[in-house]
This record gives structure tokens, sequence and C-alpha cells, in this order.
């Protein structure tokens, strides 16, 4: 068995439900497993969240939620002395609240800023996937359990059968990037990647309404999408870097194309089509 927990990004709305539960649950309380969480800053889970686009013609958001990670082989247990850092058979990654005390090093040395410095206690703390509940029996973490969207889903990751397990196999698994070749057993699902955008006119200031906007990439790949009621379109899950041809037809009018990088979300821009 190895616990987990799937974070469905898109799911996310940046409720803040699960830090709340994780301070509900940690905030003066010590646990077999952690000393007490204090009452202000010090997320055991962050919400990142951004905003995506070049221009305020299309502006998205993206939310993050990251709790510790629990690695395999984590670099936090290999920057402790004395085991102080440890993992559970279930796969849970404890920082030991009594043989951590002064060691600075261990919260340096996650790659992600999972872990915070407690200058009163002098502990390293972080996440502990709420071990203490699971072995009492508890379903789930608090956070999960405090998730109102389905954006966090705890389970088996062994088991292929688990709800867990079914989630990360539909989704798309994105590594966070300082964790680039570690195994975790907190998978992020959905992050986006890049957006394209744009607006498509019509000679007198009309919107072009069904415009096909055809995307091929440098390999082949090719996304179409049509222009909506207001002209505009849009592409999601773009190769980072990736340069495409971007050609806009719609009938009785001479088509346009575009060479475009998605280097970044971008509105490339509004394209007007002339009559044939
Ligand atoms: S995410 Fe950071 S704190 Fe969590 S196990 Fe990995 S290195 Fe340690
Ligand atoms: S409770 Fe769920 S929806 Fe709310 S911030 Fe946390 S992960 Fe996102």
């Amino acid at each position: 068995m190895r616990y987990g927990i799937a974070i469905d990004t898109g799911n996310c709305m940046a409720c803040y439900n699960c830090y709340m539960a994780c301070k509900d649950e940690h905030c003066g309380f010590s646990t077999a497993v952690s000393a007490p969480q204090p009452h202000e800053n010090h997320p055991w889970i962050q919400i990142y969240d951004y905003e995506r686009g070049n221009d305020n013609r299309r502006i998205k958001t993206a939310t993050v939620p990251t709790p510790c990670s629990h690695c395999a082989d984590a670099p936090c247990a290999k920057a402790a002395k004395n085991c102080a850092v440890y993992t559970r058979p279930d796969g849970i990654v404890i920082i030991d609240p009594v043989k951590a005390k002064g060691q600075k090093a261990i919260a340096d040395a996650c790659p992600i800023g999972a872990i915070s410095w407690n200058e009163e206690l002098a502990l390293p703390q972080k996440c502990t996937m709420c071990a203490h509940l699971l072995d009492e029996g508890y379903r789930e973490p608090r956070c999960v359990e405090a998730c109102p969207n389905d954006a966090l889903v705890f389970g088996d990751l062994d088991d292929p059968d688990s709800e867990i397990a079914r989630r990360i196999a539909a989704g798309r698994v994105t590594q966070l990037e300082a964790l680039e070749g570690i195994r975790t057993n907190v998978v992020h699902l959905n992050i986006p990647t890049v957006f394209l955008a744009g607006s498509v006119y019509l000679p007198d200031d009309e919107v072009a309404i069904g415009a096909v906007v055809t995307l091929r990439g440098e390999d082949g790949e090719e996304i179409a999408v049509r222009t909506n009621d207001f002209g505009d379109w849009e592409a999601e899950w773009l190769r980072k870097g990736a340069v495409y041809d971007i050609r806009i037809e719609l009938s009785g009018y001479r088509a346009e194309t575009l060479h475009v990088c998605a280097d970044t979300d971008r509105f490339v821009g509004e394209v007007l089509l002339g009559k044939e």
C-alpha cells in the first residue's frame, strides 16, 4: 500500500478550505507525528495562484495547491541527521518532531519549499498527510475531506482499482519542475501548459462567428477550434515552446495564416478576413 493525494488543479477554485482544515487540525495540537503548527502563516498546504496571458483581452488564472509531495528517496531525508526524517511503510514522509529539533538544514533541503521553519520550536514542519488520523481509521486527511470541489483525491496508489489510481490514469499528470526525476506520492493533475487565443473580424467591423482556426505544430500535431459568438477563439494544452502555423478559415472569405511560438500564454491578436 502507498498512500497518496491526487491534486486536480483544474477543479481547484482557491477557496482555501483545505488550508483552513489543516490549520484546524494542527494548530495548537501535537500529534504522534508532529508538534503544533503556528496559527499564522506556515502553510502545510500552499495555494499557488497565478495569472495567465499577455493581454487583458484574454486573461485566465490557474491555481496549484501544493503540500509536501511525500517523495521517495526524499531530499529532506538526505539532509537530516539521526534519521530525523523517515518514510513510513505506507509511503508517508514524516519529520520526527523530537529528533529534528534544531535541524534547519531539513527545511532548506526541500526543492519545493514545503517545509516551514518554526522559529519558536526550532523545528522544521510540514504536511503529515494526517497520518495520526489515518492510524485511527479515518478515511482521508482533513484537507481532502474539506475540499468542496473534488480537487483533492486520497487513496492507495498501488491499488489500480482505487479512485486515485483511476483519476491519475485519466488526467494529465504534471511533475513539478523542482522535483523532476523524483517519484512522489502527491501527484498534480491538469496544471495548464500554454494557451493561444485571438479574435477574428470581417469587413464592416463584424465579428467572425464559427470561423475554423487550425493550429499545426512542427511535429504534425493538429488542433482545430472555432470562433465563438464574439469572434474569439482559444486553444489550450499546447506544447510550451512549440511553433504553430495557425490557419483561419471562413466560407466566403480569404483564409489567413499566422506563425506563432507558444512560449507563453498569449493573445495573438485580431485578424481581419477579407471577402473572396
Ligand atoms: S516535497 Fe519536500 S518536504 Fe516533502 S518529502 Fe519531498 S523533499 Fe521532503
Ligand atoms: S479546498 Fe479544494 S478547491 Fe479549495 S483551495 Fe483547497 S484544493 Fe482548491
